[in-house]
């Protein structure tokens, strides 16, 4: 006698677990979320690690592509990566907040080239249809920009409105040169390999503070394009600064209270915090919830 046998028993799997499982689904779930979901998301397992990544190169690529053609776009990340060069500005911050960048595009591409590298960037941006250079000469900064900055190019080709601006720093480490932004919100920057935040927690709740300068009309208008306000200080934070503080010293040794999400894996690290660098955006602090209000304050 023979026994046939049992017809195979369906495998039901939760109604969640069936959704993971199809990719567009998954990608859909978290492609517009705020960075800090994306971040969070990320650390629940490889796989999400491998999704978030994913959709933060999409993010940078989409960028990108408003500044230069589709078949330019490798090379330019390849030359990123030789040079060990990271872009800053608007093009981190549509990384960073996508709602914004829904509806609006990034205003420029910010170049941050380690020292000796501004001429390579120029003969390549030249070969990928740019045309024209100027040196940019910020008077107001250059107190600020001594020590941390060689020279900034502006790159341009006609009849379009694109710039591409070349801040060659006048050390190895970008970082560096990244504290010479004009304001809080502008120190994010976007690598080969990573993407990094000198002010975390500002660039979070949408607040921009300057460096050692005073806040113009235009600057007000421009970042509330991109729904950023600008500061003088955190006289009207509310609550302690913590490291957002414009008195303390920071540092980049160790990268300390800088925010940083890997997005590429398989390329050697930046060694960012080899080098220690120490700045500040202030003389003091005028927070009288922060307990380095009014004070001389050596570090963290
Ligand atoms: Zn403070």
């Amino acid at each position: 006698m023979s026994v046939s046998p049992s017809p195979p028993v369906p495998q039901v799997r939760p109604k969640h677990n069936r959704m993971f499982d199809v990719p567009e689904h998954r990608l859909m779930l978290v492609e517009g979320s705020p960075f800090h979901l994306l971040v969070a998301f990320a650390g629940i397992s490889k796989m999400f690690r491998s999704i978030a990544q994913d959709i933060v190169y999409r993010r940078f690529h989409r960028a990108l592509a408003h500044f230069l053609p589709e078949i330019s776009i490798p090379i330019f990340l390849k030359f990123l990566d030789i040079t060990k060069s990271g872009i800053s500005s608007d093009v981190p911050l549509s990384i960073l907040m996508p709602d914004v960048f829904r509806t609006t595009s990034p205003r420029h591409l910010v170049i941050q080239a380690p020292c000796d590298k501004g001429w390579e960037w120029l003969l390549v941006l030249f070969r990928m249809g740019y045309t024209d250079s100027q040196v940019v000469n910020d008077a107001d900064f250059i107190r600020l920009q001594v020590g941390k900055v060689a020279c900034t190019w502006r790159v341009t080709r006609p009849e379009l409105d694109d710039q591409i601006f070349i801040i060659e720093g006048a050390q190895q480490n970008i970082l560096v040169s990244l504290t010479a932004s004009h304001f809080t919100s502008e120190m994010n920057v976007i690598t080969s390999t990573a993407i990094y935040s000198l002010y975390p927690a500002l660039t979070e709740a949408r607040i921009g503070l300057p460096t050692f300068s005073r806040i113009k009309t235009t600057d007000t208008e421009a970042y509330s394009k991109l729904q950023l306000t600008l500061l003088d200080n955190l006289a009207d934070f509310g609550r302690p600064c913590g490291a957002s503080c414009m008195g303390i010293w920071r540092y980049t040794r160790d990268l300390a209270f800088v925010g940083r999400f890997h997005w590429q894996l398989g390329f050697d690290d930046d060694n960012m915090e080899d080098d220690d660098y120490q700045w500040r955006l202030h003389r003091e602090c005028v927070n009288l919830k922060c307990r380095n209000a009014f004070k001389v304050v050596r570090g963290l």
